[in-house]
This record gives C-alpha cells, structure tokens and sequence, in this order.
C-alpha cells in the first residue's frame, strides 16, 4: 500500500503542485475549534464562524465565560449552530477543570493513537476532527479523511471501506514518512474538483490510468459541450 499511495501522491503533485504549508503550526485548540466548526459547512462559514469567536474575544478563556446558547450567536452562520456551540462548550468546560490557561497542549508528549483517544472523548470531537489535530496543529504523518478522502480512495481502489473512519484506519500507518500533508490536501482538491461524488471528470484526472473505478466516466467536458452544439446546429 506504502508504494501505491507514494505513486498516487506525486501523480497529484505533478498534477495539482505541493500544497502550501503554514509558517507556524497553529495551536491545537484553534484548530480543534476550527475544525468542529467547519462540520458540514464550507470553508467559507466555517471560516466567518470562527472568526466571529476570535474577533469578540481576547482568547479561549474569555469564550469559556459563555454559555452554550451564548456562543450559538456567534458562530450561528456554520450550521448545526446547538450541536457545535454545545461540542465548544463542553471542550472549554473540561479543559478549564483539567487546568488554569486553557490549552491542549499537555497532548504533544502523546503518540499518534493516544491523542485519537483522548481527544476523542470530548463530545463532537470524532475521529476526523482530531486527526487534523496531529497533522496541521502537531506535524505528525497523519491523513485525516474526509468524506472526499474516502470516495476518492475508494474509487482508485486503494481501500474497500464502507466509511472514512475505516478508511483512516487502513492507511494510518501506510503512509510514507513526510507526505500526509499534500496527500490529504490534494486528495480533497481532486475530490472537490474532479472526483466529485456524482459525474466524475474522469477524463481530466491525474489518476485515471491508475484508478480501478468502474464507472469511470471518460467523457471529456469540452468534447462533449462541442459535441452538443454540432448536433445543435444540424437541427
Ligand atoms: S479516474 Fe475518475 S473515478 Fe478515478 S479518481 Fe479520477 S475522477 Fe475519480
């Protein structure tokens, strides 16, 4: 599998190029919170969302004076507003008993699967949002997947899993050393824009020579527009 995702990532390098990294890792509960946020939204609300948070408080601990139904107004715009507003809630609330400055830094020390386990014990913090913990707030190899991670993956063929969370689980230790980064991040950019969930441009992807899909769908876009308006103008 090691061989198979290496080749599947440089093909999408070469295709999409390596996607940019940030200068700093941000800090584990910002993206925590980012990443709860931005639960069935687009980046776009998720994004006005969080804001909203950083922009009317000081820090963390400023948010954790608030009730539930307090932080629903402000990040009211990403959807699910009670469902998240509660996760948040709940986090800051745990955090505060475990300690003063409120911080999830104490999970650095952690291996890969201790943090899995210990984040995942706060209430809306799942398998997917806590491995973007270890990749974009922590560095670690991991792959979080999403629900573009896991189509794609399993079209290629690369996985048979019936839901990203068995998916994440396949290929967590499969991963060669330094890639998980832009394999993660060019895996949504080909699922978003190529491999989307119904009519794939097959014919415009990096991967269709690897790709086991048997539906693959090879009609190029543009061929067909063209094609559309030749029979167009014989009527
Ligand atoms: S060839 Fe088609 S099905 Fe396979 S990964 Fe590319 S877009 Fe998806």
């Amino acid at each position: 599998m090691e061989k198979s995702i290496a080749k599947i990532n440089q093909l999408l390098i070469d295709h999409f190029g390596i996607p940019p990294k940030a200068k700093k890792l941000p800090d584990p509960l910002d993206t925590i919170i980012g990443t709860i946020l931005s639960q069935n939204t687009n980046d776009q609300n998720s994004y006005k969302a969080y804001k909203n948070l950083k922009e009317n408080f000081k820090n963390w601990g400023e948010v954790a004076l608030l009730k539930a139904a307090q932080i629903e107004k402000y990040i009211r715009v990403a959807g699910l507003g009670k469902q998240k507003s509660k996760a948040i809630y709940e986090l800051l609330q745990s955090l505060k008993k475990k300690q003063k400055r409120l911080s999830l830094n104490y999970i650095k020390a952690n291996s890969d699967e201790q943090i899995i386990e210990e984040l995942t014990l706060y209430n809306g913090v799942g398998v997917k949002t806590a491995s973007c913990v270890l990749l974009f707030s922590l560095g670690r190899n991991i792959c979080p997947v999403d629900t573009h991670v896991h189509r794609t993956l399993n079209r290629i063929g690369l996985v048979k899993t019936v839901n990203p969370e068995k998916t994440f689980y396949a290929i967590l230790h499969h991963i060669p050393e330094g890639i998980a980064h832009s394999f993660h991040t060019n895996l949504i950019k080909l699922g978003r824009q190529i491999c989307k969930p119904s009519n794939p441009q097959c014919a415009l992807c990096p991967l269709k020579k690897i790709c086991n899909y048997e539906q693959k769908n090879l009609t190029n876009i543009k061929e067909s527009k063209k094609r559309d308006f030749m029979l167009l103008d014989n009527l």
